[in-house]
C-alpha cells in the first residue's frame, strides 16, 4: 500500500496546480538531481529562489517544489511584479554535496529552460552560490552586491522591513494603535529576517521576546537590544499583542492555535498555515492573520528588480524597490478590509485575489 501511494504520478498529488511545466534534472557527472517547477507564467517568467535540501525521499522534493512555485505565483501577483511562479528544489545535502561542478550543471538547467523559470537563494543556497550559477546563464538573481550596482546583496533585509511594516498596519487595524511604543511582540526565529525586524521593531519602541532554536543566538541579540529571550518551545504561548514566525512553515495547526495567546501573527516564515482550513480557525478565534506571502514579499521584490535592471543594462533602483515594498501595508490593509467586509478570513481573501491576478 505504502509503495503503490509512492508510485502515484505527480500530477494526481494534492499539490499539483494545473503547473505549466515539471522538469526533473539530472547531472550523472557532478551527481545533480533538482526538480524546476514552473507554475504560472500569465504575468512574465516565473520568478523563485532554489531550495537546496537532503529531502527524505523525492516525493517530498516533489511536494515541496510544487507547493512552493504555487505560492510564487501568489507572492509576486501580490506584489504587483511583472513575474510568474516557479521553483527549483535541488535533493542533496547542502553542507556534504554542494560542488562547483553541480552548481554548474543546475546553471545549465536553468539555462536550458530558456529564461522561462529565473532563480534565486531559498534555503541552502547563498549569494555565492547564485554568482557560481551566473556563469551559466543570465537567468538568475540575488547576486553580491558590486560596485557597478548590478547585484543587489542579501534580500534578507528587505524581507525583514516588509514584515515590519505589515506588523505596523496588523497593530493598527487589531488593536487601533498608531504607534508600536509598548507593543509586545514575540518572535520565532532571530535569522536574516527575524533578527532585522527585531531591530526595525525595537527602534520604534515594541516591547520583546525573541527566541531560537540556537539560544545564544537568540541570548545575544536579546542582550543587545535590551529585551528578553525564551526557549524555543516557549515563544508560542507568550502572552503578548503580535506572534511574528520567522522561522519555519507550518507552524499554525489545531494545537498551536490554541495555544497563541497574541491577538495578531504576522512574520516572515513561509507556508505558516499547516493546512488553508488553519486560515479560518484563525479567524475564529479573532486572531488577526497576515498572509505570509504578502507579508514577505520584500526579499522577492528586491531580487526581480534587480534582475530586471540588469537585463535592461541598469543599475539598480533601490527606491523602486523601497516603493514596492512600502505598498505591502496597504495590500493587507486591503485583503482585512474586505475579509471583515465578508466575514471571511484574510488568508481565503488573498487567495481568491492572487488566483484572479494570476487569471485562475
Ligand atoms: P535564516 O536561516 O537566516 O533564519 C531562520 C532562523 O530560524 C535561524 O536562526 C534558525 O535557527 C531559526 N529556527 C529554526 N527553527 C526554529 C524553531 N523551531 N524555533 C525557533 N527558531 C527556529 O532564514 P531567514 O532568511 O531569516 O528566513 C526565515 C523565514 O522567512 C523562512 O521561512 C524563509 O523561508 C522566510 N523568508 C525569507 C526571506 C528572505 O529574504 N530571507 C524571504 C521570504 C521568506
Amino acid at each position: 500500500m505504502q509503495r503503490m501511494e509512492r508510485l502515484t504520478a505527480f500530477w494526481e498529488s494534492p499539490d499539483f496546480d494545473e503547473h505549466e511545466r515539471v522538469e526533473l534534472v539530472h547531472d550523472r557527472a557532478s551527481g545533480l538531481t533538482a526538480i524546476i517547477a514552473l507554475h504560472s507564467s500569465h504575468r512574465g517568467p516565473g520568478a523563485g529562489g532554489t531550495r537546496f535540501w537532503h529531502y527524505p525521499d523525492p516525493v517530498t522534493a516533489m511536494r515541496d517544489a510544487l507547493r512552493l512555485s504555487r505560492g510564487m505565483s501568489y507572492k509576486n501577483a501580490m506584489a504587483g511584479l511583472p513575474m510568474g511562479g516557479g521553483k527549483a528544489v535541488i535533493l542533496a545535502n547542502p553542507a556534504r554535496d554542494k560542488t562547483p561542478e553541480m552548481l554548474a550543471a543546475f546553471g545549465d538547467a536553468i539555462e536550458a529552460f530558456g529564461g522561462a523559470y529565473v532563480t534565486a537563494e531559498d534555503v541552502g543556497m547563498t549569494e555565492a552560490d547564485m554568482a557560481a550559477i551566473a556563469r551559466r546563464t543570465s537567468f538568475v538573481t540575488g547576486l553580491p552586491a558590486d560596485d557597478a550596482g548590478s547585484g543587489g546583496g542579501d534580500p534578507g533585509p528587505h524581507t525583514a522591513r516588509g514584515v515590519f511594516l505589515g506588523v505596523r498596519e496588523a497593530v493598527r487595524v487589531a488593536l487601533g494603535k498608531d504607534s508600536l511604543s509598548g507593543i509586545h511582540v514575540a518572535v520565532q526565529g532571530v535569522g536574516s529576517v527575524g533578527s532585522g525586524l527585531a531591530r526595525h521593531l525595537a527602534d520604534e519602541g515594541a516591547r520583546l521576546t525573541l527566541a531560537d532554536i540556537d539560544e545564544a543566538r537568540a541570548r545575544r541579540l536579546a542582550e543587545d537590544l535590551g529585551c528578553e529571550s525564551v526557549p524555543a518551545d516557549a515563544i508560542m504561548g507568550v502572552d503578548c499583542d503580535v506572534f511574528s514566525p520567522n522561522a519555519l512553515g507550518a507552524i499554525l495547526d489545531e494545537e498551536s492555535i490554541a495555544g497563541l495567546r497574541a491577538g495578531v501573527v504576522a512574520g516572515g516564515a513561509n507556508n505558516q498555515l499547516a493546512r488553508p482550513e488553519h486560515g479560518d480557525l484563525l479567524n475564529r478565534h479573532g486572531i488577526l492573520f497576515a498572509p505570509d506571502y504578502v507579508i514577505n514579499a520584500g526579499g522577492i521584490i528586491a531580487v526581480t528588480y534587480e534582475y530586471l535592471a540588469r537585463q535592461a543594462g541598469e543599475r539598480i533602483d533601490l527606491a523602486q524597490t523601497h516603493a514596492a515594498v512600502d505598498a505591502i501595508p496597504a495590500r493587507l490593509a486591503e485583503i482585512w478590509g474586505t475579509a471583515r467586509a465578508d466575514g471571511t478570513a484574510p488568508s481565503r481573501v488573498a487567495d481568491a485575489m492572487a488566483q484572479r491576478l494570476i487569471g485562475r
